[in-house]
């Protein structure tokens, strides 16, 4: 006997017309790419939407186009992502800080018939187009602009292409496991590959997030993502604030620790999400500026590790409660988020706050386990680490275009190393291939940097394996001071005395300016061991 209740596919386009229904005056604030804000509303995002699906609808494109866009977080990105995927074609988000030829690979990969571009693109697209031979439409995110029209050849200019659009545009109904959305992984292994997502499982994974043991969005949030549209949706946030009727702020492409304090302050920011390079420049600033962060009361920080450091500045100094988050692009990409439990409640204050370093647990939806070499199953007992690998509603099957399978016996091996408590608290120890083996026993860079950048002199610091002509490999920390302060080599490695034991100590410093930063703000450590993997040796 079948249930008799009715059969309502979860389509994308759902959660906008919810949000135009019971949140259309909700306001959206949007920083533009020329400068300037706007205001908008949840009404304005979804009419604009509908307007963009029509006249997409109208451009005879195949059915489940892909559509391109290398955009910044603002309003008119927003609109693409609702008008593209309700109106049944595929948004493919790209990130802009890809070199011109990965640029070309992906777009030519998926097939982009469309690309939507912010006006600083236009110049890099102009370059490319002769490279793109299944590009059929360039559109340019802004009004008419003279001086763009004469650089490419048929440009559409947005805010016109909404013109010819119908804003009582009916979407499609469609099966719920169409495709939605594309997003290609960082590739640092190979060339990029892309995940493919559906509508099913963004809508299960927007309900998921809006759990209150996960992010949790809600209708009097200010939400700020600073992550990325064009990384893994911005973890999600624009479907799950549609289905909440959260406010958003949509911060453009200015991320420095200033702007970001100004938004904040400005617009009453209550939950802000990023990766923990973001919020070291805005923490920065805001130490400088004395800006009190009033409004902040969570933050959500994942991507990479967060340091502890970084959750206790944020508690103390400014009374935010920070949610260490784990994911991947081939999870949408939520697997993990650190809240308590009941039974937390009586821990003491170091307690508490030792429990919310790790990456946490996960939500319904998502399995987590750890394995062996040859794939036996590992014990959730908190210190035996293992490879670990995840099923559920929002994870990934096959790549797209590839058509193997990426499951190892119904599981994705995600590439980290962790441990699982029984409580399924789950403790990242690595990328498998950034874990350092000295003597064939394995030291997590993850606690080194977390341990270095404990360290009140260091603003930024990355751990590394260098090559050691007895133990293989053996760490060295690369680090950044902070700014009017000199610590030496000496003072940073007698930090870690007594922090861990004597043999993962670090064997050196190397004091650096900057560290080098991939396209989504995370430390490239392929980078820094190419470069000095002969510190030790040579
Ligand atoms: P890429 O880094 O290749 O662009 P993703 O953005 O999908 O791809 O990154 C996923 C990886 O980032 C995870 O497999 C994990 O190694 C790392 N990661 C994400 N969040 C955390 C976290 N909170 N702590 C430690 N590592 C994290």
């Amino acid at each position: 006997m079948l249930g008799q209740m009715m059969q309502k596919p979860l389509l994308i386009s759902t959660l906008i017309d919810h949000a135009d229904t019971y949140h259309g005056e909700t306001a959206i604030i949007s920083v533009n790419t020329a400068g300037g804000t706007e205001e908008t509303s949840w009404g304005g995002v979804a009419a604009n939407a509908r307007r963009l699906g029509s006249a997409l609808s109208r451009l005879g494109l195949d059915p489940q186009a892909r559509c391109g866009t290398i955009a910044w977080n603002n309003r008119r990105h927003l609109e693409i992502y609702f008008g593209t995927s309700g109106a049944g074609f595929v948004c493919h988000t790209i990130n802009p800080r890809l070199h011109p030829e990965q640029l070309a690979y992906i777009i030519n990969h998926a097939s982009d018939q469309v690309l939507f571009l912010e006006p600083t693109f236009l110049p890099i697209a102009a370059k490319l187009r002769e490279h793109l031979p299944k590009l059929q439409h360039i559109v340019l995110m802004g009004p008419r602009d003279a001086a763009a029209a004469a650089q490419v050849e048929g440009l559409i200019f947005y805010d016109e292409l909404l013109d010819t659009g119908d804003a009582g545009f009916e979407w499609p109904q469609f099966d719920e496991n169409t495709a939605s959305s594309l997003c290609y992984t960082s590739g640092t292994t190979g060339n990029p590959k892309g995940v493919l997502y559906s509508h099913r499982s963004t809508v299960l994974h927007a309900f998921a997030s809006n759990t209150l043991d996960c992010v949790g969005y809600s209708a009097r949030d200010v939400v700020l993502p600073v992550v990325p549209m064009f990384h893994v949706n911005a973890w999600g946030s624009p479907y799950g604030c549609a289905m909440s009727g959260a406010r958003m702020v949509l911060p453009g492409p200015g991320l420095d620790g200033e702007s970001l304090v100004n938004l904040i302050e400005k617009w009453g920011v209550t939950l802000a999400m990023g990766v923990p390079t973001i919020w070291l420049g805005l923490l920065g600033h805001a130490k400088k500026s004395g800006a009190t962060l009033n409004s902040l009361t969570r933050t959500v920080i994942g991507g990479s590790a967060c340091p502890p450091s970084m959750i206790d500045t944020f508690r103390d100094d400014y009374g935010v409660e920070t949610i260490h988050a784990w994911g991947m692009t081939e999870m949408s990409p939520l697997g993990s988020t650190n809240m308590p439990l009941a039974k937390h409640a009586g821990l003491s204050d170091e307690d508490q706050r030792r429990l919310r370093e790790n990456q946490g647990r996960p939500p319904f939806g998502v399995e987590l386990k750890i394995v062996d070499d040859a794939g036996n199953d590992l014990p959730h007992d908190g210190t035996t680490q293992g490879d670990l690998m995840v099923r559920g509603h929002w994870v990934l099957d096959s790549y797209f275009l590839i058509e193997e399978t990426a499951l190892e016996n119904g599981w994705f091996n995600t590439g980290d190393v962790a441990t699982l408590d029984s409580d399924g608290y789950l403790t990242i120890r690595d990328r498998s291939k950034d874990i350092i083996k000295s003597g064939g026993e394995w030291i997590s860079s993850v606690e080194l940097e977390n341990i270095a950048m404990g360290h009140p002199e260091i603003a930024n610091a990355a751990a590394i394996g260098v090559t050691h002509p007895k133990w293989d490999e053996r760490p060295v920390i690369v680090a950044v001071r902070a700014e009017g302060f000199e610590p030496d080599e000496d003072q940073v490695l007698g930090w870690f005395d007594g922090k861990i034991a004597k043999w993962q100590i670090p064997d050196k410093v190397i004091f650096v300016d900057a560290l080098p930063l991939g396209a989504t703000g995370k430390v490239l450590k392929r980078e820094l061991k190419e470069q000095f993997d002969d510190v030790l040796t040579g």
